[in-house]
């Protein structure tokens, strides 16, 4: 039987996406060969990139508005580096919101200067800083839009005049926002997108060519734009199922249903979470994720009793983080409302054993 899944990368996709991209594995379309026999270069190929970039600009609401999506290997931890590398020239101001947003720091000051204009360090990271501001002269602003790790998620953007960019990796396509307040923004595919391998990039297209170093080119991005893609071999499997799930996502309504539901199923969980006395929320409420849920138990002696629970009702891929502990739901666009309230129940039960 399929188990819940509740993990948090690479992660549950939707059953339909599955099978179909197992399908095309067989074979492709009725074309007598695989999706991964055939070359990047054939017309069927181009056309699914070319579907997949098309759709994704759609989805955001960004047509004619000087964007291109971008498909690159090497996870988000790359565009850590590859966002420095293209827009970094003096300096970049960047927002501390834990794990991710360390390393995209790490990797900025080996380009250039860095500025850290505000962290949530001081509380091992379980609010969203609001209280900063954004130096003028900063080429960019770099935010991590939902904390994966620690369970919390940007509600409002930065509002600045500097360029915004953002590491989407676990919360792209989860609500709908103005995709247009950002002049970059990126997100491995693993987390709520598609399998892992492929890393979507959107990019408005003015915002390039402007430092003054030299670029490599399986690093510039306009070498990506050039190519459509397809500069060397695309990830062909990755991108593939990754458009299957943007066929979904249109099919159920676009961003907006995607947002009411996944806002549905957060509120179930976090009310379990507040209501029951053996529970306590990890990220401070205003800040909550709805993508990462993140709880301890109140009296940590008994977790190896709420673990049998859970793994006796066939739920999968609770643990937290070791950085925060307990337990970490991520009910990405494709986990659906039955298996969080199963995880309910499983809590309630574990209320009544032990109260
Ligand atoms: C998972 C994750 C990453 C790392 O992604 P890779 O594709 O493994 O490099 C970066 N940022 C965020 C917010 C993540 O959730």
């Amino acid at each position: 039987m399929k188990k819940h899944n509740f993990s948090a990368g690479p992660s549950v996709l939707p059953q339909e996406v599955i099978n179909q991209a197992s399908k095309a594995i067989i074979e492709l379309d009725n074309i007598g060969l695989s999706l991964i026999e055939i070359s990047h270069r054939s017309k069927e190929f181009i056309s699914i990139m070319e579907e997949a970039t098309e759709r994704v600009i759609k989805i955001t609401g960004l047509e004619n508005k000087g964007y291109k999506a971008i498909f690159i290997q090497g996870g988000a931890s790359l565009q850590f580096l590859m966002t420095a590398y293209n827009l970094l020239e003096k300096k970049a101001a960047y927002i501390n919101t834990g794990t991710w947003a360390v390393k995209a720091i790490k990797e900025a000051k080996i380009i250039g200067e860095v500025n850290e204009i505000a962290s949530s360090k001081d509380k091992n990271f379980n609010y969203i800083p609001k209280d900063y501001s954004v130096p003028q002269d900063a080429d960019y602003i770099h935010i991590t839009t939902n904390n994966t790790i620690f369970g919390t998620q940007y509600k409002s953007f930065p509002n600045t005049t500097v360029s915004l960019i953002a590491d989407m990796s676990s919360d792209i396509f989860s609500r709908k926002i103005d995709y247009s307040k950002f002049d970059l923004f990126y997100a491995g595919a693993q987390k709520n997108m598609g399998p892992a391998g492929v890393t979507l990039v959107v990019i408005k297209e003015s915002v390039l060519s402007k430092v003054s170093r030299e670029i490599p080119s399986m690093l510039n991005y306009n070498s990506y734009i050039k190519a459509g893609s397809m500069s060397n071999t695309p990830p062909v499997f990755a991108v593939y199922t990754a458009l299957l799930n943007l066929r979904w996502i249109e099919s159920q309504g676009g961003l907006e249903e995607l947002e009411k539901r996944n806002k549905n199923k957060a509120e179930l969980l976090y009310n379990e979470i507040d209501k029951n006395p053996c529970f306590e929320g990890f990220a401070a409420k205003e800040d909550r994720s709805h993508m990462n849920v993140t709880f301890t138990l109140t009296d940590k002696s008994l977790s190896d009793d709420f673990n049998k629970i859970w793994e006796d009702n066939n739920i999968s891929g609770l643990k937290g983080h070791r950085s925060v502990g307990g337990y970490r739901a991520s009910i990405y666009n494709a986990l659906p409302i039955e298996s969080i309230e199963l995880l309910v129940k499983c809590m309630k039960q574990f209320e009544k054993n032990f109260k």
